[in-house]
């Protein structure tokens, strides 16, 4: 037989997917693969159920509804200042997860340079691999995660087709300032790179902080990609709704991609998605404040058990230290170790690395979008365990 792509052959399973078989093995608390316990809102949900029983269920058009693509052509408007062309600029994934394949896929040339930030989202690497992309990594340090400019500076060249990067950042919690994004924005301008931004988490940011878009920087309007998903903003993860706003130069390779991806995404999750981003102010500010809450309850109570607790600006997560517990061994051993010993789940950080091997071995990522009665039931474990 002859071989299959070696790229993609040498990938483990996703860490998610392992971590979660691991606490359905063991009965564990499941705080390691980010989806929330919240069913989301209502009148989302309903509108995707009606549509499915009265509406057209066949293909929709290639580049997603049109309610779709003017929602969020609408809630970009409201939410960054940004004026999109709705008919030109907006294409329906089926997840971020697919947008950003659809970008990397189409933007990338085989030798051209990526810009990436460790640590980083599991998709992004391999698919810059795939599409024949020579990553260059930059690192960002616990705990406060700045952005180390020089070395910024130091992976861009004329040769650097685009950077890639997350905010809020999965897996460590940071949102980037204006000032952070500025400096990506010069990096960006001086070389004549692209920006592809995962914003999947723009409405999930603590403590007044705001989110902004790259693209809405000067001179990065028409050399960003913008990724959002309805899964993150309507705490849907299993609906695999994306969008990409890209100038129409831009977004023409990216939907050819997507058109021999998946062509199109299940129009009634794509309508339900619409009546999402078209929700009053309340809704995204709710969303916000009652998950900064679960923060603070999760934190609260792993600090006192002894994790060293890490900042955590926006998205689900936060990040710990398992150091002061005095426990002997990698990132991965401490989280197999509480979903066995002590029947709570969480993820390796070093899973965010290119090489888990060179990557800090001390941080595990918590999850904690869930029911109060869960989190509680996590750190009374953990609690136990550790006294
Ligand atoms: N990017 C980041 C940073 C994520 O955490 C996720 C999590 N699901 C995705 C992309 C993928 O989003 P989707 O489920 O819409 O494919
Ligand atoms: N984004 C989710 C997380 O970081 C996982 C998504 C997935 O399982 N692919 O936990």
């Amino acid at each position: 037989m002859k071989a299959a792509n070696a790229t993609i052959s040498s990938l483990g399973t996703t860490v998610f997917e392992v971590m979660s078989a691991l606490a359905r093995e063991h009965q564990s608390v499941n705080l390691g693969q980010g989806f929330p316990d919240d069913k989301g809102p209502e009148e989302v949900r309903r509108a995707a159920a009606d549509y499915l029983l009265d509406g057209h269920n066949q293909y929709p058009p290639m580049m997603g509804l049109p309610e779709l693509r003017q929602a969020v052509a609408e809630h970009a408007r409201r939410f960054q200042g940004l004026e999109i062309d709705w008919q030109t600029e907006v294409l329906v994934t089926s997840g971020a997860t697919e947008a950003l394949s659809d970008c990397l896929f189409g933007l990338i040339e085989p030798g051209d340079e990526v810009v990436l930030i460790e640590p980083l989202y599991d998709s992004y690497l391999p698919i810059v691999r795939r599409a024949g992309g020579v990553p260059r990594l930059v690192r960002l340090q616990p705990p406060d995660w700045r952005l180390p400019r020089e070395e910024l500076a130091a992976a861009f060249s004329d040769r650097t087709k685009l950077i890639l990067f997350n905010t809020p950042m999965n897996p460590c919690s940071k949102v980037f300032d204006r000032e952070e994004l500025g400096v990506i924005a010069d990096l960006c301008l001086k070389h004549g790179a692209y920006a592809v931004c995962d914003e999947v988490y723009e409405h999930i940011v603590f403590d007044g902080l705001q989110h902004l878009s790259i693209m809405a920087l000067p001179g990065m309007r028409d050399r960003t990609a913008r990724i959002g998903s309805a899964g993150k903003s309507f705490s849907l993860t299993g609906w695999k709704v994306g969008y990409v706003t890209a100038a129409p130069g831009m977004l023409k390779p990216i939907a050819k991609t997507h058109q021999f991806v998946t062509f199109t995404t299940p129009p009634n999750l794509q309508w339900g998605a619409a009546t999402g981003l078209r929700l009053e102010a309340e809704y995204f500010e709710t969303l916000s404040s009652d998950l900064r809450r679960k923060r603070d309850r999760l934190a609260n109570g792993l600090t006192k058990i002894g994790f060293d607790v890490l900042p955590s600006q926006g998205t689900y997560f936060v990040t710990t230290d398992f150091r002061p517990l005095g426990f002997n061994g990698t990132d991965e051993d401490f989280c197999r170790h509480i979903t066995i010993k002590a029947g709570v789940t969480a993820v390796p950080v070093s899973a965010f690395y290119d090489d888990p091997v060179r990557a800090p071995r001390q941080f595990i990522r918590f999850c904690f979008c869930k029911n109060d009665s869960t989190l509680d039931t996590a750190i009374e474990r953990l609690n136990i365990h550790f006294k």
